[in-house]
């Protein structure tokens, strides 16, 4: 039982969290236990990179009969508890994801607009009826929606800079 931040971002995924089970000595067991566990003192968040939450979630606060987190120290479906620290830890971690994850929405809204845009032009609609639609000229309508890029007028030249790779996660020592 883990999160990761499935987004297609590549480094997001060294990232798994899940709310460590903390032992009597204060030692967590390195993962969520699923058996019975009476040793079980409480949990705090975590992360395969190494990470640990700064919050201890105690059992004696948070009942549980079976040395699992319950769904108020995990925080998944609320987005509360180790879930969230987790989250904020991933923010710092990665903080290019939530561009990623952006530029990749943006990417998926661009297509159903011009797809949008093709049903719009086949309706017999003109370019400038849809430039003034979208916010823009009939021309630069055509230049930005079209879904045939050969009717689209050239772009200029667009050099394509591929970024290096980010640095790695370096895992924190335990
Ligand atoms: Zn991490």
């Amino acid at each position: 039982m883990g999160w990761i931040h499935d987004s297609g971002y590549r480094p997001a995924y060294a990232h798994e969290g899940y709310p460590a089970s903390v032992l009597l000595d204060g030692t967590d067991t390195g993962s969520s236990s699923r058996q019975i566990e009476p040793s079980v003192v409480g949990w705090r968040a975590a992360c395969e990179c190494g990470w640990r939450g700064g919050q201890f979630y105690p059992r004696a606060e948070w009942p549980s009969s079976t040395g699992m987190a319950p769904e108020g120290v995990e925080g998944w479906q609320s987005g509360t508890g180790t879930f969230s620290e987790w989250q904020r830890h991933l923010d710092r971690a990665l903080p290019e994801l939530a561009v990623h994850d952006l530029a990749r929405t943006l990417a998926v809204t661009e297509m159903r607009l011009r797809e949008a845009v093709d049903t719009a032009r086949r309706a017999g609609l003109s370019w400038s009826r849809i430039g003034a639609v979208a916010g823009m000229t009939g021309e630069q309508a055509v230049r930005r929606l079209s879904i045939e890029p050969r009717s689209a007028p050239p772009r200029g030249p667009i050099h394509d800079r591929r970024d290096r790779m980010p640095p790695r996660h370096k895992p924190a020592s335990r």
